[in-house]
């Protein structure tokens, strides 16, 4: 068992870690950063940032009305001020470490618009490949930083109500990073299921870890599906995302017959929150039998200028999206929920924080709003760093031991990808979910001998807390949709906790 020491612990390399890492190094804290995967989320944005620009016809006010009403009752309105208001700066700040966003005109950024906004507020860059230059400006700033590829941390390490470090795995075998605090980056859970947006390394470990920590979790219900993943008829892994910024510059959602399939649906059209449009697809597929939606942008002038990276997803399918509609699917997406957190990153056990898709601070409540999380992973990323550093800097020194692990369980992979896409899907109802239930219950014991089988016990903790969540939430509600309650239900205007893993 090798041992290492550090002042602040980070897990996770996409945007929140990174923020966070570069946050608490440049207060001198002595920073250890793990990543167990090449890629990130953040690497594979595509439309951008939502951030209110000074000296627009945009506002604050504006911008947490529309967060708001797409999280469906569940936002909680003082972070998401809190959040929105400290955007301009975070996203500065940003710009101070390398990152440059497309103009309109020399020193004024263009602005696209997506889903549930108002107002055109989304700045991007290299078209749709916004991701990928957040994270060359993060990398590239964060060269300085000690990041320690292809480690996978196992467990939260603490005693007394406080963290103590982290359990780590790399190739040399078990190890502890002793440490006083702790930052949780780790991301998504879209492998849940058989089919995602998501990079590989998404696998809802953030989540497993704080319940086997003992630290809140909440809204794990409400998993955004985005309703256009490209169809090219496979069904699993890594598939490419067709942004809605493609639907804000004016592409429209048709069936194989060619009819809309928003109208009448809901006022904003195929510009509605993406609940309500994921939603509709699935009902007309249900309805038709037909294997995939399509997305029309063929009226979009300069197509594979403005969307370079989803032209080229398309092109390697045989597509070509100036001439032919992008054959879509629904597709698993975000985390709404995740580790309860304040504003600043901090959970309720001393020394652990956690920021960016990984955490839920209330921003998002019951469906995100487009482009509203790199936002809310550049400014909880950088105050998260912060706490994390002060919280180093007030705390004894820590020692870690390791302590009983209880047995973790596991299903196979492939096995909780099929049950969950089949039962925990865009629509879900208790027959289902009861179904699933009994399916996780038979979990066998695993031992934690690897990547592999440490993701396969992640994914079957969060898939268990999931399916609990989301059988005891009896209503639709943001992007939980339930076809036994199909209406919302004012009484539960409220998010639940689980603090405990529940297989
Ligand atoms: C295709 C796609 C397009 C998107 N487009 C947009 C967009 O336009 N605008 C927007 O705001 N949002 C968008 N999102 C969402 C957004 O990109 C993510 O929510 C955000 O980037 C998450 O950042 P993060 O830092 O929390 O996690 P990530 O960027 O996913 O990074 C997670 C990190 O944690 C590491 N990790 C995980 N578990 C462990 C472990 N156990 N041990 C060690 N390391 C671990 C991984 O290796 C990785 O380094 C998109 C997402 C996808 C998938």
């Amino acid at each position: 068992m090798w041992h290492q020491r550090a002042d602040v612990v980070v897990v996770g390399t996409g945007v929140a870690g990174l923020v966070a890492a570069l946050a608490a190094h440049r207060r001198g804290r002595k920073v250890v950063v793990l990543s167990k995967a090449a890629d990130t989320a953040t690497f594979y944005a595509q439309g951008g940032i939502a951030v209110v620009l000074p000296d627009t016809d945009d506002s604050i006010d504006a911008h947490v009305a529309d967060t708001i009403a797409a999280g469906a009752g569940l936002c909680d309105a003082d972070a998401v001020r809190s959040i929105v208001a400290d955007g301009y700066r975070a996203v500065r700040e940003l710009v101070d470490d390398g990152a440059r966003f497309d103009e309109a005109e020399p020193g004024r950024w263009s602005l696209t618009r997506e889903g549930g906004h108002s107002r055109r507020r989304i700045i991007h860059s290299g078209g749709d490949a916004t991701g990928a230059e957040v994270q060359r400006a993060l990398d590239h700033a964060g060269a300085t930083l000690d990041i320690r590829r292809n480690h996978v941390a196992l467990q939260i390490l603490q005693s007394g109500g406080a963290v103590t470090g982290v359990q780590v795995l790399n190739e040399d075998g078990p190890g502890i990073v002793h440490a006083p605090s702790v930052v949780l980056a780790t991301g998504g859970l879209g492998h849940l299921y058989s089919a995602t947006t998501n990079p590989e390394g998404s696998t809802g470990d953030g989540i497993a870890l704080a319940l086997w920590a003992g630290v809140p979790i909440s809204d794990v219900e409400f998993i955004q599906f985005h309703p256009t993943m490209l169809f090219d008829g496979h069904a699993s892994g890594r598939r490419p995302l067709i942004t809605e910024a493609v639907r804000g510059e004016g592409g429209i959602l048709l069936d194989r017959q060619g009819n809309s399939i928003t109208r009448g649906i809901h006022p904003m059209g195929d510009l509605a929150p993406r609940d309500v449009v994921a939603a509709a697809i699935d009902a007309r597929l249900r309805e038709t039998g037909d294997p995939c939606a399509y997305l029309d942008a063929r009226a979009i002038t300069d197509f594979d200028r403005r969307f370079p990276t989803v032209t080229a997803a398309c092109r390697a399918a045989g597509i070509d999206p100036t001439s032919q509609p992008i054959p879509v699917v629904p597709g698993a997406h975000y985390s709404c929920g995740g580790v309860v957190t304040d504003v600043y990153g901090r959970t309720d056990l001393a020394g652990l924080f956690a920021a960016g898709e990984v955490a839920r601070t209330g921003m998002h409540g019951a469906n995100r709003l487009a482009s509203n999380s790199l936002l809310e992973g550049l400014v909880v990323g950088g105050r998260a760093g912060r706490a994390a550093a002060q919280h180093a800097n007030d705390a004894a020194p820590a020692h870690a031991e390791l302590g009983d692990v209880e047995t973790r369980v596991a299903l196979p992979r492939n096995k909780l990808q099929r049950a969950m896409s089949t039962y925990a899907s865009v629509v879900r109802d208790a027959d289902g979910l009861q179904q699933l239930a009994r399916e996780l219950e038979a979990a066998d014991p695993r031992d934690l001998d690897g990547r592999a089988s440490f993701e396969d016990v992640a994914l079957t903790t969060t898939a268990c807390a999931v399916t609990a969540a989301a059988l005891a939430r009896n209503e639709s509600r943001g992007c939980h949709h339930r076809s036994d309650f199909p209406d919302t239900d004012p009484a539960l205007a409220h998010s639940q906790v689980f603090a405990a893993a529940c297989c």
